[in-house]
């Protein structure tokens, strides 16, 4: 019987288990390098407005070349940075890296907006560090309305006085808040009156299947006929088929970005791309 318990305890961490641990660990160390080797890049997926189907801004999304082991997704580092705290310096990092682009893209396309994914420790950090990012803007001769933060539903969740108050702040500026991922976390509707927020943007795991999934389309429509009524934009993510397109579109979805576009890609790519478009005829 002790046998038996002594096998079934050792279930709880098996040697894969154990590996996979180290592994985190020693990832987690080469991470804290890799800020001051210079192994990160910021990449950029073109956002585009549905309804003139041009290029509207970006989302900013992090890659990070590991000498060893080439490319990692921030799927897999996010957490690792999140844990040791190091993702308050990268964030800074991601917003000097925006303002550099945004100040010599608004001289092509004015308009432009970039959104950049925030982490609820970055609004917990002890000296308020996201509350320097207006300055940061306006060293470069930003103006707010440039950036967007993306936040997740998670953030939402505890000291919400401390979140709405920071959130106010950064909004008094002109940045705009979106909430990310909508409908995938432990959402409660009633933040979206408490939290001022601008976008909400559709999950891609309810775009993947729109054109055989009922229960997705009522669910994408039902978002935007909410978010439109609360006075909100729509951004749909993962948009992959021409008929995730044509539905989103008929639906009135606001803006939308995916692989059908284009891929989050180098900043020199994403430049190509805003001047190609400066060249072509507009539509809408
Ligand atoms: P997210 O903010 O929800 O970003 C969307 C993810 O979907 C990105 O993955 C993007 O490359 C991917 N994607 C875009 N279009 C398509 C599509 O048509 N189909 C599919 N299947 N995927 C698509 P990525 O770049 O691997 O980033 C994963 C997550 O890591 C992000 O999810 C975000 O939560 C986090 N992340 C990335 N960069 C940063 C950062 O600078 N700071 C923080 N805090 N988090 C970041
Ligand atoms: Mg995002
Ligand atoms: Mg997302
Ligand atoms: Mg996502």
């Amino acid at each position: 019987a002790a046998k038996a318990q002594g096998r079934n305890r050792s279930c709880f961490f098996t040697p894969s288990m154990q590996l996979a641990a180290q592994a985190r660990v020693r990832l987690g160390k080469d991470l804290r390098q890799a800020l001051a080797e210079q192994q990160f890049e910021v990449y950029y997926q073109p956002v585009l407005a549905l309804d003139g189907g041009h290029i509207s801004g970006a989302e900013a999304l992090l890659r990070w070349q590991h000498p060893e082991r080439g490319w990692i997704s921030p799927a897999e580092f996010i957490p690792l940075a999140e844990d040791s705290g190091l993702i308050v310096a990268l964030g800074d990092w991601v917003c000097q890296q925006v303002c550099q682009q945004l100040q010599h893209w608004r001289q092509l396309r004015p308009q432009l907006r970039i959104s950049v994914n925030v982490s609820p420790i970055q609004f917990f950090a002890d000296d308020g560090r996201l509350q320097h990012w207006p300055a940061l803007l306006a060293r470069h001769g930003l103006p707010g309305d440039s950036l967007v933060l993306e936040i997740t539903e998670r953030l939402l969740l505890d000291n919400r006085e401390q979140v709405s108050t920071q959130l106010a702040a950064l909004r008094a500026f002109g940045i705009r808040v979106s909430l990310d991922d909508f409908g995938t976390g432990y959402s409660s509707l009633s933040y979206l009156k408490k939290f001022a927020i601008d976008y909400l943007k559709i999950d891609q795991s309810f775009v993947r299947h729109l054109e055989a999934d009922d229960s997705d389309r009522a669910l994408c429509e039902a978002i935007i006929v909410m978010a439109h009524r609360l006075g909100m934009c729509v951004v749909a993510e993962g948009i992959e088929q021409p008929a995730h397109l044509q539905w989103l579109q008929a639906a009135g979805c606001d803006f939308g970005q995916g692989y059908l576009f284009a891929a989050a890609i180098p900043a020199a790519q994403f430049e190509q791309l805003l001047l190609a478009e400066d060249t072509m005829p507009r539509h809408g």
